[in-house]
């Protein structure tokens, strides 16, 4: 007989010896108050401040988006009660695929329950759907989107992190009229480098290639109102597919492609990770709408989080930290070695009230391991103060560690 619960034990542990088992914080958001909220413990709740929120804006919080949701509540009920072709699209469902479309300046959008099932659903139904389809992918991309490529069973083509040169050498390598994706994130969220857009589009113009571009860790957060990398850099009508969430910069929850009218309802027509789920609960979709309407009409937002990003930066550089030097929003402070990076999240939690989560392989690669810090508009100096205090004290009991991140940050 297969002793099952054996091999999933001897998995689990593989991964508690090389210190990387992921334990779940257990926590409890003030409403109105974030980065505040409680850590809830077996001992009882213990207050903190949350430093790795990828509700960037605190829109979660934002009263407009808490009412919207209420409402919905209020007047439709819970659930949407199905898939979107039999009965599940609510009004609220259209509206926020006509706001997610004119956001990023296409003539259509798509939902999805997550940004994670959108790459996967439109990745692999696009390969299916484009005969001999070849796609190259950056080699940070996330999983999603390896996933989305790896189900479509096309050609798949790997080029270096933000190096067009070495992308343009591989489209070379294969002919015009062969079907084209290049697959990219416009801010990625591990190191917080930001793509050079532009003259990817340049090459799929050169090549013959569709641009497919995943902004999920920049909608809402730049442009003018809120459209991403892209909106920023002025080159929204030279991707052809967007991909966003709802989740991080609008602080609610779903994912959406965003298109030309023929590739969404090819996406909408074929794809099984659409078309055979429930869709989001209206709640969820009003939110959302709130959030993505506010955000296109105010920039105070965005204005205070860039100004908090740098407030840090320049707060942990002076401490002698070692901060990943980056162009975007994401605070990356290397540690190199999964067991230091929890000893250090777990102290700052323990000891400071402080909670940010350690970022292990396969999230990143062996040897980066870090702790990734998301500042707010919401952070105060004061919260700053105190992490910047907390992580010098740190590194200071634990020279092993920086002897590493000394190395990592120079690189
Ligand atoms: N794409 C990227 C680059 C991500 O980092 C993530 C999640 O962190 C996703 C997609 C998935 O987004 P969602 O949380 O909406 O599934």
């Amino acid at each position: 007989m297969v002793d099952y619960a054996r091999h999933l034990k001897a998995s689990l542990d593989a991964i508690r010896k090389e210190g990387r088992y992921r334990v779940f914080a257990d926590l409890k958001r003030h409403r109105g108050a974030f980065p505040a909220a409680d850590h809830v413990t077996p001992g009882g709740a213990k207050p903190i401040v949350v430093w790795c929120s990828n509700d960037y804006l605190g829109m979660g919080q934002h009263p407009r988006v808490i009412a919207a949701m209420h409402e919905a509540i209020d007047s439709v009920g819970a659930g949407s009660g199905g898939t979107r072709n039999i009965s599940g699209t609510t009004h609220y469902h259209v509206e926020l695929e006509n706001e997610i479309a004119d956001l990023h300046r296409k003539e259509h959008a798509l939902l999805f329950t997550s940004a994670y099932v959108a790459n996967e659903a439109a990745l692999s139904t696009l390969a299916k759907l484009l005969p001999g389809c070849v796609i190259f992918s950056d080699e940070k991309n996330h999983a999603s989107m390896i996933e989305g490529i790896r189900h479509g069973n096309c050609e798949k083509r790997i080029f270096r992190h933000n190096d067009p040169a070495d992308l343009e050498a591989k489209l070379k390598q294969v002919p015009i009229d062969t079907p084209k994706i290049i697959a990219f994130e416009s801010v990625y969220s591990m190191d917080g480098h930001i793509a050079p857009i532009a003259t990817i589009c340049d090459l799929a113009d050169k090549y013959g290639a569709l641009t497919y571009l995943d902004e999920v860790h920049a909608v809402g957060i730049y442009g003018p109102r809120g459209g991403g990398i892209a909106e920023r850099d002025g080159v929204l009508d030279r991707v052809d597919i967007v991909n966003g969430t709802l989740a991080k910069g609008y602080g609610v929850m779903g994912g959406y492609i965003a298109g030309t009218r023929d590739l969404i309802d090819a996406i909408r027509s074929f794809a099984p990770g659409f078309i055979f789920t429930t869709s989001l609960a209206p709640a969820i979709a009003a939110g959302a709408l709130a959030s993505i309407r506010h955000l296109k009409g105010s920039d105070m937002e965005r204005a205070r989080h860039q100004e908090r990003v740098r407030a840090l930066k320049s707060r942990l550089a002076a401490a002698g930290l070692p901060v990943f030097q980056n162009q975007s929003h994401i605070v990356p402070v290397l540690i190199g070695d999964p067991v230091h990076c929890k000893e250090v999240t777990d102290r700052l939690l323990d000891a400071h009230g402080i909670y940010a989560q350690p970022i292990n392989y396969p999230t990143v690669p062996r040897g980066t391991e870090r702790i990734r810090l998301t500042p707010g508009p919401h952070h105060t100096d004061a919260q700053m103060d105190a992490l910047t205090e907390a992580l010098r004290g740190l590194w200071a009991a634990c020279p092993a560690a920086v002897g590493r991140t000394g190395k990592l940050a120079a690189e």
